[in-house]
């Protein structure tokens, strides 16, 4: 108890005389992922984020472990840590897996904070990054350092830090077969960059959804013409855009109408999602910054976590052809384009629903309007695999320790594309999925925070887990 009591003790330091001051100045740096600042490499401040991280862990590194920045020509760069097993079984290796790129600015920010302006209040940390994913190197390699204090075995690990997640992981593909023979033979992956229903235990994800986002663009006109004249005459692109969108989800309940994004719902996971909906009763949805009065597409619990997880939604996420408000006149406006992103549910095979996609927009346009959808991502989903005895034991005895409460599972609504790559090179290897992103934390959204305590207890529940796999 002693030990655990000082090591506790010794990550909470860690994280207040380094993590948190070297987070506030990550949180500063706008690295937008690629797809939102595609002149990322000029613009230097990617480049300025890894030499931040990378300089930190440099200093942090383990006895025998080494770290480089990777760069693969004109790709986003990759931090790759080697560090030597204390442990476990030849041959076994954990990969922990994080990542730096950050989503775009968004609006909506309370007065006081903003997407590069770290602000500490109490027991979050403010700001663009800090919880997707900013924090998962240092508690990576502080959940790594604390065992190595203490002599508990772990065996050999890598950690990868890529720069492109936000953008759909495309650059690492081309990492993961460069880095293969150093990677080695994956028993365990360990990732901090997932999501969890509350702050009061821990929780595992079970399966994440695929993502296609793609720019549908609607034309009629080669040039805007006075609203009076060709209202009537011509049809206005937003109108078709309407009726194409009709084609995609039905407007009065958010269902989607493509047989190809959907999937047979594993019957283990209904029950975790009733189990989930138990513990966490309302929060499924009281955990939005709802206006007042507005509910949730429907009252049944379990449904609603099975939309977010085994469902495919589709949101619209920018629009192109608009002048803003205060500057629009009286104008049948020539094109209406708009970005769209769906997600799409574990197992369903992404270059299928893209194409699905992509065919029931662009077939027989309304009154011959110029219709092109184009898309560039297309992510998987991920399953979990049959977890290990010795892994549920471990997450279980590593939440009542740090938590205090029994660990839990539920899938999330959101996508991390190199799981599923990972899951299919590395069949054998056993997936600790976890992260920050509870409620209110609003990642991608305005007020993004870390949530502290729950980065501390994670770290000394990343450290234990690893001492049950050096243990097996
Ligand atoms: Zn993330």
């Amino acid at each position: 108890m002693a030990n655990t009591d000082k090591r506790t003790q010794w990550v909470e330091e860690q994280f207040e005389q380094s993590i948190v001051p070297t987070l506030v100045d990550y949180i500063k740096i706008p690295n937008k992922s690629a797809m939102f600042d595609p002149d990322w490499k000029k613009n230097g401040h990617m480049d300025k984020a890894v030499d931040l991280l990378a300089g930190w862990a440099r200093k942090q590194l383990p006895d025998g472990a080494t770290l480089e920045v990777v760069r693969l020509g004109d790709r986003t760069p990759v931090i790759f840590m080697d560090i030597p097993g204390t442990g476990g079984r030849k041959g076994e290796t954990v990969m922990l897996y994080g990542h730096l790129d950050k989503q775009p600015e968004m609006t909506g920010w309370r007065d006081g904070l903003g997407p590069w302006t770290p602000v500490l209040d109490g027991d979050k940390l403010y700001g663009r990054g800090g919880a997707d994913d900013g924090y998962a190197i240092f508690a990576s390699l502080t959940a790594i350092n604390s065992m190595r204090r203490d002599k508990i075995p772990h065996a050999r690990c890598v950690v990868l830090i890529e720069a492109c997640e936000e953008s759909g992981s495309y650059d690492l593909p081309a990492y993961i077969e460069h880095l293969a023979p150093r990677i080695g033979d994956l028993s365990l992956v360990v990732c901090l960059d997932s999501g969890c229903a509350n702050y009061d235990q821990l929780w595992s994800t079970t399966s994440l959804r695929g993502l296609v986002i793609g720019t549908l663009e609607v034309s009629l006109l080669t040039e805007g013409v006075h609203s009076g004249d060709g209202t009537g005459v011509i049809a206005a692109s937003e109108r078709v855009m309407r009726i194409l969108l009709d084609r995609l989800d039905e407007s009065t309940n958010g269902k989607v109408k493509l047989k190809e994004l959907y999937t047979k719902i594993p019957k283990d996971r209904v029950k975790q999602a009733k189990r989930t909906a138990k513990v966490i009763g309302k929060d499924v949805y009281a955990k939005f910054p709802t206006q007042p009065g507005v509910k949730p597409v429907t009252k049944d619990l379990t449904e609603l976590i099975l939309n977010r997880t085994w469902r495919p939604g589709l949101a619209i996420t920018g629009a192109d052809g608009w002048p803003a408000i205060g500057n629009a006149g009286n104008v049948l406006r020539p094109s209406t384009t708009l970005k769209l992103s769906m997600r799409i549910p574990p197992r369903v095979d992404p270059k299928k629903a893209q194409a699905a996609v992509k065919k029931v927009l662009e077939k027989d346009p309304p009154y011959g309007a110029k219709v092109t959808f184009t898309s560039a991502t297309a992510s998987a989903g991920w399953d979990a695999p049959e977890m290990a005895d010795w892994l549920g034991d471990a997450l279980d005895a590593a939440s009542k320790k740090h938590f205090g409460k029994p660990a839990m599972y539920m899938g999330e609504g959101g996508t991390i594309p190199f799981m599923y790559m990972l899951g299919e090179k590395f069949p054998r290897a056993q997936f600790c999925i976890t992260g920050v992103l509870g409620p209110g934390s609003n990642a991608h959204g305005p007020n993004e925070f870390l949530h502290l305590p729950t980065a501390r207890k994670l770290t000394l529940c990343v450290a234990d887990v690893l001492a049950a796999h050096a243990q097996q």
